[in-house]
C-alpha cells in the first residue's frame, strides 16, 4: 500500500461538520461530492498528504446512517491508496481478509474503492482506493 489516502469520520450533518472541520484543519473543504450508489454525502479537507473525507448519510437507510445509529459519529474508516486494487484485492482475499465487494467500486474522490470486513482488522474498517485513470 502506497500510503494513507485520508481517514473517513461519520457525521450527522455536513452543514454543521464543514466549517467545525474548517476551524480545526484551517483549510478549505476543496470539494463536496454526493455517491449515489453509497447513498452518501461526502466533503473532503486536504491535510500534507492526507485528506480527511466527512461522510454523510443521505437516508436513513444508508450504511452510513445505520452506523451513527448504532455507534454515533466519529471515526468511520482508514483508506489505503494502491497502485493496482484488483492486485491488492487478490493478495488481501488469498492471505483470509473478507472483502465487502467482489469487484472494485465507484466512490467519491475519481476513486475505484474496496471495502475490507472490520472483523478480519480489528474492529477497523479499510478502504483500499486507487486513482481511476
Ligand atoms: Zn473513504
Amino acid at each position: 500500500m502506497l500510503k494513507v489516502e485520508h481517514i473517513g469520520i461519520a457525521v450527522k450533518d455536513l452543514a454543521v461538520s464543514i466549517p467545525l472541520f474548517e476551524a480545526l484543519l484551517q483549510t478549505p473543504c476543496y470539494k463536496t461530492e454526493e455517491v449515489a450508489g453509497e447513498k452518501v454525502n461526502t466533503a473532503f479537507f486536504r491535510q500534507g498528504e492526507t485528506k480527511i473525507e466527512l461522510v454523510q448519510g443521505l437516508e436513513s437507510g444508508s450504511v452510513i446512517s445505520k452506523y451513527i445509529d448504532k455507534r454515533g459519529e466519529g471515526m468511520h474508516h482508514i483508506a489505503f491508496e494502491v497502485a493496482d486494487i484488483h492486485a491488492e484485492m487478490q493478495r488481501l482475499a488469498a492471505a483470509g481478509f473478507t472483502l465487502l465487494n467482489a469487484e472494485p467500486k465507484e466512490g467519491a474522490d475519481n476513486k475505484l474503492v474496496c471495502f475490507l470486513h472490520p472483523k478480519d482488522t480489528h474492529g477497523v474498517l479499510i478502504e483500499l482506493c486507487m486513482e481511476k485513470r
